[in-house]
Parts: structure tokens; sequence; C-alpha cells
């Protein structure tokens, strides 16, 4: 959008300005914005007339990096400091990304500091954040030199799942590459944006963005009133893309020509060719029935000797399209599978879906194609290229921020539920998995001893009753409550989460004014597969949980009624009779017992009673403002 104008005061030619809309992707990357004449989302190209820059940084001997094509090139030669999809290493401790660590063909080290991954290339270590920020440079570079225009804003996409973590390491990563990142959206919104939907004013639409790239699917359900975009469920794995299929072939032509994969491996340049050759035959059969190559026609010297000592069984690496969509039959069931448990979560039938939007180069795959659109009942849309559609949806929304197209709400939703950790363990949602953003709520809690000067606020993530089952985002200690009686502050507890999806907790104490906020950048994020693992727990566990919380609730309230009798006991014993003494102390002791025998229906049957004993002399004396201020407030420690 370099468009030109005339500052009226000075004469002097001056330049709206420039917002990008960048797709930082996995695999690759690329550069959007809206063409000044046509007014429409166009991919920047360079001379090389790809839109598309590789994700991958390499590092020379001196430390120098390069981006892209140029870094693709040592893939294979130089796995060790060639990095590829540190988009997954994004806001990941070393725990999150263990179980995949033989993907990384370089070192990823677990980093005390911060308990984030780094990578190590020699002696140097460089973190998601840094490796992300040279991919954003050299995107902003293309963008400077095709525009002829600085470029320091821009809009950038992220997975709908993405976490806080990950948001916010993505939004420093666009800080360190000199960018001011205007707004964190979510993928597949941006592609609902790139095919006009919500452009209307009174459209209503449900859809389903189905996105198949190089190394990871995920599938989202949005729902889009009146230029309002939701996001309703989103599905998918972050290990499942086009490279799985490159790699399947691979196997099959290991077996045709005789070859085990550790042979393979054991020749760098052969794996290359192979890979390649794999990738080309999967295009191919996009458009083809059958495709065939002959190794022996390899020119590259050194390979051809390989080759040739090799005594393969064959050099003629064939396929079919019938035998390439049987070997990626799996991962597409795989993807449908998603999709069920995706409008499962929307709560949707597949005949709900208005319209399917395809992203990912491996959407171009026909036998892919025909499985979304055989589950949905419909044909897909797939009008716009889908390597380019998230980064020209990405332009439409900076347009949109920069005020040249009407103003759009992009609402998201929280993956998990969050909330805080109250007396006994228990998990106190506040914003209930599923909740729209961005979102605000606030609740009161108080204190449950005398004096108490300090409230310890633990921010947990997940949808188990107990915190102990969730997973800890963060922690702080709202300090300086005057001393007062315990039920007497009125601590308000706020979670705020904008429109990037980052969560904001502050706690202030309302009599006296302390107070006290944190942004919350989660120690560690959580994969697909982990998200998805919480919520089965919670299904697996829902009774047990339900029990446990019950017994909790029932002891913390009991608990609560032997201190105040207590406390009543000690203050005001010469109001108490003799035979009131002796019965409150039974009652208590009755209590005590079941508490201690953790059984709930008797704690109950317990603390009615004791209630019943020292109503009659409690009404008489309980000092009011205790009483008033402990009724129907939130505890905690
Ligand atoms: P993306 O991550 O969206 O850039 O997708 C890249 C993936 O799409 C890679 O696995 C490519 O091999 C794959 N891809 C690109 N073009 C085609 C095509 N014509 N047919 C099948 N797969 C393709």
């Amino acid at each position: 959008m370099a468009k030109i104008g005339i500052n009226i005061v000075t004469g002097s030619l001056q330049q709206a300005e420039v917002i990008v809309g960048i797709d930082l992707g996995t695999t690759n990357s690329l550069v959007a914005t809206i063409h000044p004449d046509t007014k429409r989302p166009i991919a920047l190209k360079e001379f090389d007339n790809s839109s598309l820059v590789p994700s991958i940084v390499h590092f020379d001997s001196f430390g120098n990096a390069s981006v892209g094509e140029e870094a693709k090139k040592f893939l294979e030669t130089e796995p060790q400091n060639t990095i590829f999809s540190a988009k997954r290493l994004m806001g990941k401790s070393y725990n999150d990304v263990k179980t995949n660590a033989g993907f990384f063909t370089y070192k990823v080290i677990d980093d005390n500091t911060d308990s984030l991954v780094k990578v190590q290339v020699g002696n140097q270590f460089y973190s998601p954040i840094d490796l992300s920020s040279y991919i954003l440079k050299e995107l902003k570079k293309r963008a400077e030199h095709i525009l002829k225009t600085p470029v320091t804003k821009a809009v950038i996409t992220v997975p709908a799942y993405f976490n806080d973590a990950q948001r916010q390491a993505t939004r420093d990563a666009g800080k360190l590459a000199g960018l001011d990142v205007l707004r964190i959206v979510n993928e597949p919104t941006a592609a609902a944006l790139a095919y006009g939907l919500g452009l209307e004013k009174d459209e209503e639409k449900t859809i389903a963005v189905y996105d198949l790239g190089g190394g990871t699917f995920d599938v989202s359900i949005l729902h889009i009133t009146s230029g309002i975009f939701e996001v309703l469920s989103t599905n998918g794995d972050t290990y499942l893309g086009g490279d799985d299929f490159d790699r399947l072939i691979i196997q099959y032509w290991l077996k045709e020509i005789g070859l085990s994969e550790e042979e393979m491996h054991g020749n760098k340049q052969l794996a290359q060719t192979l890979r390649l050759v794999a990738e080309e035959a999967k295009k191919h059969l996009s458009k083809q029935e059958r495709f065939e190559f002959d190794l022996s026609t390899i020119t590259n010297y050194e390979l051809r000797i390989t080759a040739n000592n090799l005594l393969l069984t064959t050099y003629n690496l064939q396929l079919t399209t019938e035998k390439f969509n049987e070997l990626i039959q799996p991962l597409i069931e795989k993807t449908i599978n998603s999709c069920v448990n995706a409008l499962k979560d929307a709560d949707l039938k597949a005949t709900d879906i208005d319209t399917i939007v395809m992203v990912g180069g491996s959407t171009r795959v026909p036998a892919v194609k025909n499985a979304v659109s055989a589950f949905f009942g419909k044909p897909v849309n797939d009008s716009v290229n889908p390597d380019e559609v998230v980064a020209l949806g990405a332009a439409i929304q900076a347009d949109i921020l920069a005020g040249n197209n009407k103003d759009f709400l992009l609402l998201d939703i929280t993956p998990l539920s969050l909330g805080l950790e109250t007396m006994g363990g228990l998990m106190d949602v506040l914003i209930p998995r599923n909740s729209k953003i961005p979102t605000k709520v606030g609740r009161q809690y108080t204190t449950y001893q005398d004096g108490q000067s300090g409230m310890r606020i633990s921010v947990f993530q997940g949808e188990r009753d107990l915190v102990k089952d969730n997973r800890k985002l963060a922690e702080f200690n709202l300090t300086g409550i005057p001393g007062m009686p315990a039920g007497l502050p009125k601590v308000e507890v706020g979670f705020l989460i904008n429109a990037d999806g980052i969560l904001v907790v502050t706690a202030k104490e309302l009599r006296s004014g302390v107070q006290q906020s944190i942004e919350v950048k989660p120690q560690y994020g959580l994969t697909d597969a982990e998200v998805e693992k919480m919520l089965m727990d919670s299904i697996t566990h829902a009774k047990d949980d339900i029990q446990t919380r019950a017994l909790v609730e029932a002891r913390t309230e009991g608990e609560q009624l032997l201190n105040v009798t207590e406390k009543f006991l000690t203050k005001n014993a010469g109001l108490i009779s003799k035979e009131e003494l002796l019965v409150t102390a039974q009652a208590m002791q009755a209590l005590q017992l079941a508490i201690t025998m953790e059984d709930k229906n008797l704690i109950q049957t317990k603390t009615e009673e004791l209630n019943e004993v020292t109503r009659p002399f409690a009404e008489r004396a309980m000092d009011e403002a205790i009483s008033g201020a402990m009724k129907g407030q939130n505890i905690m420690g």
C-alpha cells in the first residue's frame, strides 16, 4: 500500500504507511500487501518469481546467517547448522519437544535460565525467537526492496492453537526484526479473510479451514457474523504434513530398488536426491497419473558413482497416482478424524458447515481434496493459491488496521480453561475453555486468616478440578494487604485476555487499594497433543473430579466453621453456658473426626449439626462484620 500523499501544510510529498501481512510458516514464510491500484492483496515475489521463502536459517563457520532458498541448499549436507522448523520450538521447553527430539537434525538444548529451548550451532546459542527474527528480517528486506519504502509495521499470523507464550514469542521475534507487530492473527481467520468471507454486512456463515502444510496439519471451525470472526474449535496434528507424504514415497522406492534406510542415510547426497525426486513425484501426480525417474541419469558425478556402486535391483523410480493415494490414505484418514473432533468440539455436524477453505501446499493433492469434500458433503474452496492464502488474509487484516477497510472485530477462543487455585487446591475457573477473546472477567476473593497480609495468586490452565492435575502458568503474591480480620479484605482478581490472546492477571485489594498485575508468559507451552490429552483426562476423570471437589469443598467449609467457632469461643467465653460449651465441644470433635475420615456426607452432616448447636449463641453475639464478610466469599491462602 505505498500511497503517496501531499502534506498540505508543508507541500512536501508524504507516503502513507505500509503495513504488511506476514505468514510465518513452519516450512515456508511469505509477505503480502494490498496493491495500491487494484486494492487486492498480493504476495510479494522476488526475481525468482516465488513468493515463498523457506523458513530455514543456515549459519556458516563464521556465524553468518543466510535465510530461505540459500539456506535450504545446506539442509542435507550441513544438518547441524541448518535450522528448519524453528516455529515448532516457539515458546517451548525442552520437556515439550523431547519426545520429538529425533525430528531435529540440529542441537536443541535446554536453557536453564527461562526453561525455554535454545538451538546450539558451534558455540553459539540461538533462541527460537532469534531464529524466527532472521526469517522475519529477510521478509522485511524483501518487502522493502520490492515496495521501495521502509517497512516497520506488520500483522503476523500464528496457528489458532498457539498459546500465550507462543504468541508472545512471535511478537518478540517481530520486534527483534525491527517490526512493530500490530496484531497477531490466527491463520484460519486470515485464510477466511482472503476468501472475502465475512466481508458482506449481513453475512452469517460457519466455515471449516483445513490446513495441510509441509509439516503440520490443523483444522479450525469458524463462525462469521456481520464481519465478526469467531473460532469455535481447532484440532490437528503438529507432526503431519506433505513431508510425510514424501517420506512414504521414499520408503516405497527404497523397497523397490532394494536399499535400506540406513544405507540411504549413510549417503547424504543420495538421501537428498531421493527427497527432492519424491517431492517432485508428489507434485507431478497432483496433475498426472504416472511418474518416472531414472536414477542412472543423475548428473552429479559423485552421486552417480555411489548409485552405481550400490548394486540396486532397479534404477527406475516409478509411482502411479493410485499407488501414491494408497500410501497416503492412512494419513488422510488421520486428518479427517481431526475434522470429526473439531466438529464435535464446536457442537456441529458436517452438514452445518457452509464453506470449506483449503490452506497449505499439500491440499493440492487431489486425494486430499476429494476426501475433505466427501467428508463435508460439498466442494471445497481452493481458488486462492493455498501457499499464499494466509499471507493474503494477513495483508487484508493489515489494511483494516491501517484504516483503509471497514473495521472488523476478530474473535478467537481459548483452547483450555483458565483459573486460580483456591482453598484446598481447587481450580476456580474464571475463563472457561472455548471462551471468545478478547475477554475480561473479575472475581472477588478474601483471606482466611486474621491479619493475613499477602495472598498467593496462582494461575492455572486446564480442565481438571484440582490444580495439581492442571498446568501452572504463573504465580505472584499480592502483598501489603493491611491487617484485617479474616474474610474482611476484598481482593478483586481480574483476568484479561487481549486480542492477541495474551493473558494479563491483576489483583487488587479493594479496601486498601493495594494492587499488582502480571503479564502471563507461561514457562513453557503446550503441544496440540498435550491440549488434547488434558481434555481427554478431564473427561476420563470427570466423575472422580466431581467427588474430589465435593469432598474438598465440604472439608473447607467444615474447617472454616471449626475455625470461626473456636475463635468465637475464646472471645465470648463469658456469654456461653457450661451446657452449651459441652455440646459445642462434642459437635466440634465429631466434625473434626469426619474431616479426618474424609467422608463428605458425614462432614456435611456434622457441619450442619455444629451450625445448629452454635446458631442460638452465635446469633446472640457473633461479630456482624466478620460474619457478613465471611458469607458467600471465595477464600484463598
Ligand atoms: P506449505 O507449508 O503450505 O508451504 O506447504 C508445503 C507443502 O506442500 C510441501 O510438503 C510441498 O511438497 C507441498 N506441495 C506444494 N505443491 C504441491 C503440489 N502441487 N502437490 C502436492 N503437494 C504440494
